[in-house]
Order: structure tokens, then C-alpha cells, then sequence
């Protein structure tokens, strides 16, 4: 007897679906494998420096060489050479040099590894009542009331008058102390309670509480009035080998305390700090190391700095050191360099700007456009473009680029969605998108859909979490 043919639709349904009856259950054991990884990535790199330092380790292990020597060296490099390149040791480009030139353009996965947090100021160390307190100055768009009655930590780098450094973690261990802000208890909070959440706890009074004791008598200074402060400043000496007036030259960060965790009682979920972006960062780091043999085309994964405050300064994508480590890749893969090749390049690649989106959540209805945001488990999320109002600030992938792009996801087992930031007169936001649009590559973000963006404990679900990773690998492989 014949087979039964199955009935096909007359019309396809493009339907939002989560995406774990699609999954057999060796791809479900390896979701859960890279999760672990994952969530011991995040609870790890707590600051950008940190994120870098630990990407660039793995990359040593599988190979990847230090690509600055490489150009030290000027000999020329070969397809199939894995390299790195670090930036000020904040923002990481790894690369796997393609069998095509380079003027054809890179296959890139840019994400940032920067996150909203509370930078010490300057000169943080005061004490007030008897009690030292660390002032702080918030970095990224923050909701400043979430930051208090946490478990904080510190986490930082001290350079001293001579240029030694001091790595400053405190708070992860469990049997670290942590530190924390406090907050005004309800019995006395009925006029902070009326205030607007935005203004109830104001950037100034973030102030971190470090210590309550005085300096035991023994070693008192009675050069010093400040007893308590004085406990810390020889706490800092005997420890560290630290004065007060080192904090002028330091980066030292405080964030919320303690591990990432697996998230509700189905385990489907992470709850963490700092998935915003570390989620797409992490992703793109771990394609890249597990691209089998030389790709056509260059891929690189670029992990960068200062994202979340306009991608600014030295570190940030606005700076040439892309543009100028691909200028010395092509300077080390072709017998004549130019300018023009570089050009050819950059305006020749293809990108996925990784970056978070926001989820649909039911909980805050009156912001969303359901039929058009992420839902959580639905898969990767594309955004044809980010911006604010009407489409302000955004980079606009072209239709073109987008049929490539979802054809390349459903041949290979991508479970994607498209996703848009919410209502359209609601708010807005940016990614680095644009900056790299800037020398007329495709570029469209990609990433990761959260709820809670920019909370101390950020939430997203383990099937996005994976299907991040498989979207940037057959990105490299297949762009
Ligand atoms: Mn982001
Ligand atoms: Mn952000």
C-alpha cells in the first residue's frame, strides 16, 4: 500500500512560536551544556575588562595568536590563521583569516561587553557618622531606584604612582564580604513613596556603605580625625599597597554581587547581571571558536566597549581600531597594500550588530506592540532597525540583506523572530549598528531578547541564549 501523503497548507502561516518542540534531544542536551558555560561566563566577567580578559584566555587555548605581534613580525599570514586584538584590554577582535582576499569583506559578529553599573568617582572614599562610604557616579541608563538593599560587589583596577597594578575583586566568594546601598525604611518613606521612581532615589545618594568600625587604639593616628576611614585607608595599605590618592588613577566598577542562576522551577530561564550584551558577546566568542576548518570569507567577532554610553571614547566602536585591524590584515594578506583595499573591505562585509531586545512582557502591556516584539523561547531576535520615534538614530537593514540573512538562519536550524523595541512613541534606543554601517556594509542587529534590560538581574531564556550562538556560527560560516 502507498504511503498516506501528508496534506500540505495552501498558505504558509508565519506563526510566533516557542521553539522547543523543534529541538531533538540532543540538540536539547546541548542548549543545556551551553547555558552552564554560559552562566559561568557571566558570573565571571563582571566588567568589560574582565569579559575581555577571560574571552582573550579561551582564545589562546584554541589557537588564536596575538595579532599585534604578528604585525611586529610583518611576515605575511595564511588563510586559516586565528588571531586576536586587543584594544586597551576593554574591547576584543578575534578573527579567522578566509580563503577569499580580504577585499571581499568579513563575515563580523560585533557585541558589546560593557554594562550599566556604578563607577567610584574620582575621589570616592569619604566617611559621614562613623560610617565610610564609596561615592558613586552610575554608568549607562540605569533605573537608580533597583540599585539599593543589594549585595553589591567591587570590582576594578588600580594603577599606582609607579604603574604597577593592583586587580581589585571583592564580593564574589562566598565568603567575601559584599557591600551595599542602603534605603529608607517604608515606616519613614511615606514622601519617598510619593515621588516619581525616577527621582525617589537621585543619582547622588547611590553611595556605597563600606564600613561601620572605627580603627581599633592601637593603631590609632591622631593625625587622622576620621577614624573609620582611617580603618580603611590602613586596610587598603597593608593589603593592597595602597593611598587614598591612587583611586585618581583606577576603574573600579560596583556591580550586584554574586553567581548568574538558572531561572524559574523549569530551569528555562537566566536570571544574571550584565546579560546585556555579555549574551551576544559570549555567543559570538564561542562561533567563532568552533568554526570548523578555513571559511570562505574572513569571520570575525568583535566584543566591544563603551556601548552603553554612546560607544564613546578610545574603546568604543566609534574609534578607528576596527577600521585599523583590518587595515593591517590586509596589509599582512596581500603582496601590495592600499587604501582602496581596506575600503573594499569594510564596505564588503556583512554584520550582525549582536546586541539584547526587549521581550514582550505581559506584565507591562501598555509599552508593547505584541504582534511585532520578541517573545521569549521564540528564538534569536532580528531587528530591521532600533531607534526612537520615527526610526530616529536607527540603521535600517535593507530588504535585500534581511532575505539573506533569514534564508541563511532557516537553512540552518536558526529558530528566529523579528522584533521590534515596543510602541513606537513609547522611548527608544541605539546599538552599534550604525557606526559600522558608516562604511556601507550590511549590517543588521541580532540578538538576544531580555526582560528587566538594565536591571542589576537581567532575565532571558535559555533557548535565545543558544540560538544566538548557532545564528552568529552559520553567520560566519555561510554570510
Ligand atoms: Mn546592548
Ligand atoms: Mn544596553
Amino acid at each position: 500500500m502507498a504511503k498516506k501523503e501528508k496534506k500540505k497548507p495552501s498558505v504558509n502561516v508565519w506563526k510566533r512560536e516557542q521553539g522547543w518542540d523543534k529541538l531533538d534531544k540532543d540538540e536539547l542536551a546541548k542548549l543545556d551544556a551551553y547555558c552552564d558555560e554560559y552562566i559561568d561566563y557571566i558570573s565571571n566577567a563582571k566588567t568589560e575588562r574582565l569579559a575581555h580578559d577571560i574571552a582573550l584566555q579561551m582564545a589562546v587555548k584554541k589557537g588564536f595568536k596575538n595579532f599585534d605581534e604578528l604585525v611586529k613580525a610583518g611576515k605575511k599570514i595564511k588563510p586559516g590563521t586565528k588571531i586576536y586584538r586587543s584594544c586597551y584590554g576593554k574591547t576584543l577582535f578575534l578573527a579567522v583569516i578566509g580563503n577569499e582576499p580580504l577585499e571581499n569583506g568579513l563575515n563580523l559578529v560585533g557585541s558589546h561587553i560593557d554594562c550599566p553599573r556604578l563607577d567610584l568617582k574620582p575621589s570616592p572614599l569619604y566617611e559621614d557618622d562613623k560610617l565610610v562610604l564609596l561615592d558613586t557616579h552610575y554608568y549607562g541608563g540605569i533605573k537608580k531606584y533597583q540599585w539599593v538593599t543589594l549585595p553589591l560587589a567591587l570590582h576594578g583596577v588600580i594603577f599606582k604612582k609607579d604603574g604597577t597594578k593592583v586587580q581589585l575583586d571583592i564580593g564574589e566568594k562566598p565568603d567575601d564580604p559584599v557591600l551595599t546601598i542602603t534605603d529608607l525604611l517604608p515606616h519613614l518613606g511615606r514622601d519617598q513613596a510619593g515621588k516619581p521612581l525616577g527621582t525617589a532615589i537621585p543619582g547622588e545618594a547611590l553611595n556605597v556603605l563600606i564600613a561601620s568600625r572605627p580603627i581599633d587604639k592601637e593603631n590609632d593616628d591622631k593625625e587622622v580625625g576620621e577614624k573609620t576611614k582611617l580603618r580603611i585607608l590602613k586596610l587598603m595599605k597593608d593589603t593592597y599597597g595602597l593611598e587614598e590618592e591612587d583611586f585618581a588613577s583606577a576603574e573600579i566598577e560596583i556591580t550586584p554581587a554574586g553567581p548568574a542562576r538558572h531561572l524559574g522551577l523549569d530551569k528555562s530561564m537566566v536570571l544574571g547581571y550584565g546579560q546585556d550584551d555579555r549574551v551576544c558577546a559570549f555567543g559570538a566568542v564561542k562561533a567563532i571558536f568552533d568554526l570548523k576548518g578555513t571559511p570562505s570569507r574572513t569571520a570575525a567577532a568583535v566584543i566591544c566597549d563603551k556601548e552603553e554610553i554612546g560607544s564613546v571614547g578610545q574603546t568604543g566602536m566609534e574609534s578607528t581600531f576596527m577600521e585599523n585591524t583590518v587595515a593591517e590584515l590586509v596589509n599582512l594578506t596581500v603582496d601590495k597594500y592600499s587604501d582602496l583595499l581596506t575600503r573594499r573591505a569594510l564596505e564588503h562585509s556583512a554584520m550582525l550588530s549582536a546586541d539584547v531586545c526587549a521581550l514582550h512582557d505581559p506584565g507591562f502591556g501598555d509599552v508593547s506592540s505584541p504582534h511585532n516584539m520578541p517573545k521569549i523561547n521564540c528564538g534569536i531576535a532580528l531587528m530591521k532597525y532600533t531607534g526612537g520615534g520615527g526610526k530616529g538614530g536607527s540603521s535600517d537593514a535593507s530588504a535585500e540583506f534581511m532575505s539573506k540573512v533569514r534564508t541563511i538562519f532557516n537553512d540552518n536550524k536558526v529558530i528566529w523572530q523579528m522584533g521590534e523595541l515596543g510602541k513606537v512613541d513609547v522611548g527608544g534606543g541605539g546599538t552599534i549598528a550604525h557606526f559600522l554601517a558608516h562604511y556601507g556594509m550590511n549590517v543588521v542587529d541580532c540578538g538576544v531578547g531580555l526582560f528587566s534590560m538594565h536591571a542589576p538581574y537581567e532575565t532571558a531564556g535559555k533557548l535565545d541564549i543558544y540560538m544566538g550562538y548557532k545564528a552568529y556560527k552559520a553567520f560566519f560560516e555561510k554570510a
